[in-house]
């Protein structure tokens, strides 16, 4: 029996995962399940999981679960606020925790999840592009299972060697092939990008996400803070993580060995799979999704990526490449650009202008501890605000 902890369970993975859960009660117990505001989903899934602990951000919200629970004679305990999230995560019963909420708020409780030595499963790619180094250090200090849910990763991780050191060289492998399948602006004219919607941005052509993922889709920031990840998760330098349109998303992405062989791993876009494979690792489980039709499939397409029409993809691999705090400037104005955007105060087009005035407004420094990170969100963070205002003039 492996006992969870799900942060972010309402959302888009959190769900996911927690479908996986149910169709095998008799391997995994939830522990605790978190929550930023929705109460009434985290309290039906309350009553269908018991966690012994629920957690909340907001006091108003965490009290109406109270009440809700109290009603149903349920005993799950409701805490609330930031360090409630951590303190669900270095439960001595807990084993393994889903680290799925969205953004920079999933850096502390991950972070110390890995303190602890617990597996993670890492869905909230945000706390490797903010603190690659720092989590990676907190990972190899304690000991933890790191299993990436990222599709992309998961599938690096399912086509690199069993017990791959991060040694590239040494385990024959000459690239990371990170697929991407486009977002739904991959054919529209550049011009008509000006005018689109959060709602055109967020319908994505295969997966169904929360509505920051699907806009960074939209960008292809999503793929350039993917790159970001792969080179913490693998030890891969930038020139070795090369990025592939594949509009189809049925290969989730490939390992090419100096041999010229080329390792994929191949399903259905549903997170369902990256999540079933996280969790029982090493064996497998069933994870509720179908089989992958290959016939109904038929074609598989393959473009590279074009910087001019992404340059969220330019400006995460310069991130990368300049290296210290960039990637967490990086991520801290796409974070502010983005939900500007959804809350329609600047263009689409507007995003990467924002991040770019960001990286190149501020200093870049080497990163040694959390503190350097945390100083250079809340610096870029500023620094974003100010372009927001200047773009709404
Ligand atoms: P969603 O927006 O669907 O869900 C986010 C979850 O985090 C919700 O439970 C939400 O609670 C909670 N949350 C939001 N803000 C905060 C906060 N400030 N503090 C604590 N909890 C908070 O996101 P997704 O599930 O789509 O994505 C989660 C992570 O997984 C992201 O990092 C994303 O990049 C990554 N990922 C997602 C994929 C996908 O298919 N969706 C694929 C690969 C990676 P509430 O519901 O109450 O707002």
């Amino acid at each position: 029996m492996q006992n969870l902890t799900v942060l972010g369970s309402t959302g888009s993975i959190g769900t996911s995962t927690l479908d996986v859960v149910s169709r095998h009660p008799d391997k995994y117990r939830v522990v605790a399940l978190t929550a930023n505001s929705q109460v009434d989903l985290l309290f039906r899934q309350c009553v269908q999981f018991k966690p012994a602990y629920a957690v909340l951000l907001d006091e108003v919200a965490a009290s109406r679960l109270r009440a809700l629970l109290k009603e149903a004679t349920l005993g799950t305990e409701v805490l609330c606020g930031v360090e409630a999230l951590a303190a669900v995560c270095v439960l001595p019963e807990v084993d393994a925790v889903m680290a799925a909420i969205v953004g920079a708020a999933g850096l502390r409780p991950t972070l110390a999840a890995a303190h602890a030595g617990k597996k993670i499963l890492l869905a909230n790619k945000e706390t490797l592009v903010m603190a690659g180094n720092v989590f990676m250090d907190a990972v190899r200090a304690s000991g933890s299972a790191l299993l990436p849910i990222d599709s992309e990763h998961n599938a690096i991780f399912q086509a690199l060697p069993r017990g791959y050191d991060g040694n590239m060289k040494g385990s024959g492998v000459r690239r990371i092939l990170l697929t991407a399948s486009g977002g739904p602006f991959r054919n529209t004219p550049i011009d008509e990008l000006k005018h689109v919607t959060p709602e055109q941005a967020c319908a994505h052509p295969n997966w169904s996400m929360g509505r920051k993922i699907s806009v960074d889709s939209a960008s292809m920031m999503n793929k350039g803070l993917e790159v970001i990840e792969a080179h913490w998760l693998f030890n891969a330098p930038a020139c070795d993580i090369q990025v592939v349109i594949h509009p189809q998303s049925v290969i989730h992405s490939l390992v090419e060995y100096i041999d010229g062989s080329v390792i994929a791993q191949l399903g259905n876009p549903d997170m369902r799979i990256p999540i079933a494979y996280g969790l029982a690792y090493p064996e497998r489980i069933d994870s509720g999704v179908a089989s992958l039709d290959l016939f109904k499939v038929a074609t598989l397409d393959f473009v590279e990526p074009d910087f001019k029409r992404f340059p969220c993809l330019a400006l995460a691999y310069q991130a990368l490449r300049t290296a210290g705090t960039a990637p967490t400037l990086l991520n801290a104005a796409n974070e502010m650009a983005v939900a500007a955007f959804l809350d329609q105060k600047i263009p689409f087009l507007a995003i990467p202008q924002v991040i770019e005035s960001v990286l190149n407004t501020l200093p870049v420094y080497a990163v040694s501890c959390l503190d350097d990170v945390l100083g250079a969100d809340t610096e870029a963070r500023s620094a974003a605000q100010l372009q927001i205002q200047r773009l709404l003039k």
